[in-house]
């Protein structure tokens, strides 16, 4: 640890790092921070700089408002974006302590650090490598995002004549210099839908990447005169934007990936077919969290990549979850109803705990479905016990409510503040009279 902050003070030199962003993120995964001159680095790394967690979304109420962040020293970063001759800033990545000094377990990282403990004190530990999809639309002349996207390209096209190619490049360096490994970066099948990937890292790890991710995407676009956005499902009839979360477990003591079984057919462990009959049987307890918006369940419609139904199959892109071909040290399971407005540290922890949770109970897994779903009826999909997800927020929650993952996993404080901020969002929703209603409604009757 010492030689850790060392090295942070002679960076903190070299790069003449002036400010210092202490940053965490509230209950919806909006990243927040309070800046610092690094002439406080110590004060911060012991713990002692404080904040108002009254005003932060899900945190504590006005009379026990006094909270502490304590920064993880592996995440400090210079921002790229920042520097210039003789001045920089840098950022560090905090969680979140009571004045006690225990942690805030209202805090989305202290939530997800909860979780990697249950899965280590069985044995394993959490990889997850997470695909954030993202829209780059322009702005108008005040500034604000518009629905128009300027870019030409569809899947995989290089196009000359888009700006969104430039800023996706501009993206990926920014990233790159910030620590990120990426492993590709390609136009999406939707127009103005992109996709950068990073290569897996531990649970926590991953999380951090995908905030940090979702920061860069946005500021460098909006450098660009562009605004990101990882709505899930901006465009109509277009494809919406996923966070295709793949994840999988490592045997801490055997040193090697715990869904691998080359004896097996499909070369899947035991393991990792209870923790995917994990994942079937909790689904529907916790989309609440991974797809969190009234908008998230416009994506969860047929037809668009997006999964709608409950099932699982080695090859198959229509299903929820899909078993993708590398093995060895690559086995692992694709959620593919994630979307990138969930909190990613809460997303991470439901999928991770949903999957533990088969293990425990030793789950069997349902037979993979390897045919399109989408092609199928109604009928064929109940003969074959393939049932939907839910199709709205309110669906969402009121599972999320009746099932016991959400409450487990979150942690009771969480829980229930998550769970007033989600039904107020609904009841908005319910209350406002849409362009549809009218449009339907207002000629007819
Ligand atoms: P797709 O074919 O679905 O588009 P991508 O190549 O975009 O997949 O993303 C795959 C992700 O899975 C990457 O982030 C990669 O690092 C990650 N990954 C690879 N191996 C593992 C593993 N063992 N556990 C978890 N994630 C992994
Ligand atoms: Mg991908
Ligand atoms: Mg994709
Ligand atoms: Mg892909
Ligand atoms: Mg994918």
């Amino acid at each position: 640890r010492e030689s850790q902050i060392e090295e942070i003070r002679a960076t903190i030199e070299t790069k003449h790092v002036e400010l210092l962003h202490m940053q965490f993120v509230d209950i919806e995964g909006t990243l927040k921070h309070v800046t610092i001159t690094s002439e406080q680095l110590d004060q911060a790394v012991n713990g002692q700089v404080m904040f108002d967690g009254s005003s932060i979304t899900g945190f504590t109420p006005i009379n026990q408002s006094d909270l502490y962040l304590t920064p993880d020293l592996s995440t400090f970063a210079v921002l790229p974006w920042t520097e210039e001759e003789g001045y920089s800033e840098a950022r560090f990545l905090c969680s979140v302590k009571k004045p006690d000094g225990s942690d805030f377990l209202g805090d989305p990282r202290n939530v997800l650090k909860e979780t990697v403990k249950r899965a280590e004190e069985k044995g394993y530990s959490i990889n997850v490598g997470p695909e954030l999809e993202f829209f780059l639309f322009e702005t108008d002349d005040a500034g604000q995002p518009t629905l128009k996207t300027q870019d030409v390209g569809g899947y995989f096209e290089p196009s000359p004549k888009d700006n969104g190619e430039k800023v996706r490049l501009a993206i990926y360096k920014v990233l790159k210099e910030m620590g990120f490994t990426i492993e590709a970066s390609h136009h999406e099948v939707a127009i103005g839908q992109h996709e950068i990937n990073f290569k897996y890292a531990d649970a926590l790890g991953a999380a951090d990447a995908a905030t940090t991710y979702k920061w860069v995407v946005k500021t460098v676009a909006g450098q660009h005169g562009l605004h990101a956005t990882f709505m899930p499902k901006p465009l109509a009839g277009a494809n919406g934007s996923g966070m295709h979360t793949n994840i999988s477990l490592f045997d801490i003591e055997k040193q090697e990936n715990a869904f691998y079984d080359d004896t097996d057919e499909l070369g899947l462990s035991e393991t990792a077919y209870q923790f995917i009959a994990g994942l079937i049987d909790n689904v529907k307890d916790f989309v609440a969290v991974t797809n969190p918006l009234v908008n998230s369940y416009k994506r969860l419609v047929p037809g668009y990549e997006a999964p709608c139904y409950i099932a699982w199959s080695a090859s198959n892109r229509s299903a929820l979850i899909r078993i993708p071909a590398t093995r060895g040290a690559g086995t692992r399971v694709e959620i593919r109803c994630p979307d990138p407005s969930a909190n990613p540290y809460f997303a991470f922890a439901v999928v991770a705990s949903a999957g533990l949770d088969g293990i425990e109970r030793e789950l069997t897994a349902p037979p993979a479905v390897n045919d399109d779903i989408f092609s199928m009826t109604r009928k064929e999909c109940f003969e074959r016990g393939i049932s939907n997800l839910p199709t709205n927020l309110e669906s969402a929650l009121d599972h999320f409510e009746a099932g016991t993952i959400g409450r487990n996993t979150l942690g009771e404080h969480a829980y229930s503040e998550y769970i007033e901020l989600k039904r107020g969002e609904w009841d908005d929703f319910r209350t406002t009279v849409s362009d549809w209603e009218v449009a339907a409604y207002q000629a007819k009757f």
